[in-house]
């Protein structure tokens, strides 16, 4: 099915992102598109602005600190994840974006997108939380850090605002949110085995 008519920004800078998001309540932050496209598509979510994330270089990147401390930017792939040299330091974050989907999936699926979405069966929120991650929201207001275990407020809703609904869902306009997920910090300590149980979804 094709998508309904929609404008589309491509801005360059986080601010210029937040300003757009927070300036038209039916605006919707996009990252790799493929639950928000998807969801578009089925009619259950019906944004009037797409604000793709795309060229946004500050939020990409993997860093590791010199304190062991692993830094995730927002728009950073799973295929990122399970190329980079630094997200071997927590090895579980590799072997678990393997499990994901598909290469196409994989290839444009985000970390942020996953967490934002916050989709039950989306195999990063408990992960996570297992690892004992924060998350950094950023709005016009400023930036702050929540804990994983608080920033999963429910299914499809985060401490970063309420997402698209899955076409199962009735609502076509979610509540809009004009705050942005910019990373997702991993702090040295926990190794792949204490993760290992973490409950991934079966394709
Ligand atoms: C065929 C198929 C199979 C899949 N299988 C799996 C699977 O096995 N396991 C799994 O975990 N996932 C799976 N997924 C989901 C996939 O991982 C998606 O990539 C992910 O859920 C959303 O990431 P995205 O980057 O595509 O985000 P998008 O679809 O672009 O965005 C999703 C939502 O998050 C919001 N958002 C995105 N980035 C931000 C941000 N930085 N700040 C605030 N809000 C933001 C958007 O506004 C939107 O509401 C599958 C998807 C498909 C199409």
């Amino acid at each position: 099915m094709l998508l309904r008519e929609v404008e589309y920004a491509r801005p360059a800078s986080v601010q210029e992102a937040l300003r757009l998001l927070g300036a038209n309540d039916g605006a919707r932050a996009l990252a790799g598109g493929q639950t928000l496209i998807n969801v578009m598509k089925a009619r259950a979510a019906s944004p009037d602005v797409l604000i793709d994330l795309a060229d946004i270089g500050e939020l990409r990147g993997i860093e590791l600190g010199a304190d062991g401390t692993l830094e995730l930017g927002a728009m950073t792939t799973y295929t990122d994840i399970i190329n980079s040299a630094e997200a071997r330091a927590r090895p579980i974050l590799g072997e678990v974006c393997n499990q994901i989907a598909d290469v196409q999936v994989r290839n444009r699926g985000t970390i942020g997108g996953n967490v934002c979405s916050n989709d039950p069966t989306n195999h990063l929120p408990p992960l996570l939380v297992a690892i004992g991650a924060t998350m950094t929201i950023v709005g016009q207001g400023g930036e702050r850090s929540v804990p994983a275990a608080e920033f999963f407020l429910g299914v499809y809703m985060t401490a970063a605002g309420a997402t698209a609904s899955p076409p199962s869902r009735s609502a076509r306009r979610a509540p809009a949110s004009s705050t942005l997920q910019r990373h997702s910090t991993v702090e040295r300590g926990l190794d792949s085995q204490s993760a290992a149980s973490t409950p991934c979804r079966s394709s």
